[in-house]
């Protein structure tokens, strides 16, 4: 307030005089804008290098650790000095900073590392006394990587990096040392990818570049709708969203399949993943339908199916017989799974049967496993089963021509195809998680949508890759 009148009289000075006060004017205007553009250059240009230096920085630090400390002190050489006079302060000393990488040739120990930098032994001891939280220091291997601060001939800070998530972080306190593991914060993205299928459903995948991993990821996702070896045909699309781990712009690995769409001669099948709050994680229709059934459709892993359901010719007995199961033909060994959750009725010998055993579901399910050459062992009966449980190995025992599993599923006691029935659902979304489910699951939906009419549009299994 106390400067105001001078301002007010200043301003008002041309007035009284303007014919003579209009060249000094000009002069001072002329004189103001030089230096107003000068000091504008200056602070454009320190920005701009300030900025380069900064993002320089960003790339050289050695990994991007949650620490501020360590990020601070790797970059004091490289900063900027500030304009403001206060902080231009010559006492203040920027102290003689150096990291040194290293990587671990054949036969480095620590000692050999510490020797390398001339550093003293006695914080080489320190550091190993630290016990377990060092351990990992004592089985250096050719091609890690080990980071050291040292500072005035003094290890100031040792980084261990252990792999892309993790490293051992150790720092001078003090006299001594304290070491903690660092676990690196991933940058998740979400990617996407689509694709027609040419020849087989692992190269599409592979020209849409999925790795063989995801792929089959995303067979067991369909599995129990689609038979990856005898349904996939030509001109089958598919679609998944799937998330990408980051780490300093570099991708580490890929996370989980979050959705994904399969088109299998004209029927679609989507599912999305859904994790509820207990962490339990599944694929579901987008109805909330679960991707599983109750049961797997084939116990086990065969070559070939060997005798369909239904009446046909008996080659031991030599006679038209109803046949009640399916038998795969797979090798002598080879293990054979519970269809379904349930619990163990029968394990011994049955007539032609051989060695058989008899696993009861809840309601009205129940299934047979004949032939088997033998029992996991110390299968009893009265035991439960999870589905894919092992509970035997295929054989030739009873009446077989050579080795396969003989597999029946009843309902009810009644004979049904197992080829063919209706395999029940396994349990939907629950009641109280559907409204979540439906919020987090509409964009992928969505973007299922965009990515489907993308898939139909390709001419080959050409490959549709882009980060979102
Ligand atoms: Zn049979």
């Amino acid at each position: 307030m106390a400067h105001s009148p001078v301002i007010q009289q200043n301003f008002k000075s041309p007035g009284p005089n303007p014919r003579k006060r209009v060249p000094y004017a000009h002069w001072a205007i002329l004189f103001a804008s030089v230096a107003l553009f000068g000091v504008i250059f200056f602070l454009i240009s320190d920005i701009a290098v300030a900025t380069r230096a900064n993002s320089l920085v960003t790339q050289n630090k050695p990994a991007s650790f949650q620490q501020v400390s360590l990020h601070d002190k790797i970059n004091l050489p490289l900063e900027i000095p500030s304009y403001d006079e206060t902080a231009v302060d010559n006492s203040f000393e920027i102290p003689e900073v150096n990291w040194k990488s290293v990587k671990v040739l054949k036969g480095d120990t620590l000692a050999t590392v510490f020797s390398k930098l001339q550093l003293n032994p006695k914080e080489l001891h320190k550091i190993v006394r630290l016990g377990n939280s060092t351990a990992k220091l004592k089985r250096l291997i050719p091609g890690e990587e080990l980071k050291f601060l040292i500072v005035d001939n003094e290890l100031r800070e040792l980084i261990y990096i252990i792999n892309n998530e993790q490293s051992l972080h150790v720092i001078k306190s003090g006299d001594s040392y304290t070491a903690s593991d660092v676990q690196l914060e991933l940058n998740k993205r979400i990617a996407y990818a689509a694709g027609k299928i040419e020849s087989s459903l692992f190269i599409a995948a592979q020209e849409a570049g999925i790795p063989g991993s995801m792929t089959m990821e995303l067979a067991n996702i369909f599995g129990w709708d689609i038979d990856f070896v005898l349904d996939v045909k030509t001109g089958d699309r598919f679609s998944l969203i799937y998330e990408e781990y980051f780490l300093d712009g570099k991708k580490v690995r890929n996370g989980d399949i979050l959705a994904a769409e399969f088109v299998n001669k004209g029927n679609v099948y989507r599912a999305v993943r859904y994790v509820d709050s207990n962490g339990r994680a599944e694929y579901y229709t987008p109805e909330g339908k679960s991707m599983r059934k109750r049961f797997l459709r084939t116990p086990v892993d065969f070559t070939r199916i060997s005798s369909k359901f239904g009446e046909r010719f008996h080659p031991v007995l030599n006679r038209m017989r109803q046949h009640n199961g399916v038998d795969y033909a797979a090798p002598a060994g080879t293990p054979i799974k519970a269809a379904g959750d349930g619990k163990i009725t029968f394990v011994g010998k049955k007539g032609g049967y051989g060695n058989t055993v008899m696993i009861q579901h809840a309601g009205r399910y129940s299934t047979v496993y004949a032939h088997m050459k033998n029992y996991k062992r110390n299968l009893r009966n009265g035991d439960v089963v999870k589905q894919g449980d092992i509970i035997g190995y295929v054989g030739s025992s009873g009446l077989a021509t050579g080795p396969h599993l003989h597999y029946e599923f009843r309902i009810n006691g009644i004979h049904r195809n197992p080829l063919t029935v209706n395999l029940p659902d396994d349990t939907p979304i629950t009641a109280k998680y559907r409204t979540d489910f439906q919020l987090n699951t509409q964009g992928y939906l969505t973007l299922l949508d965009t990515l489907g009419r993308t898939s139909v549009a390709l001419s080959s299994s050409a490959m549709t890759d882009r980060r979102l």
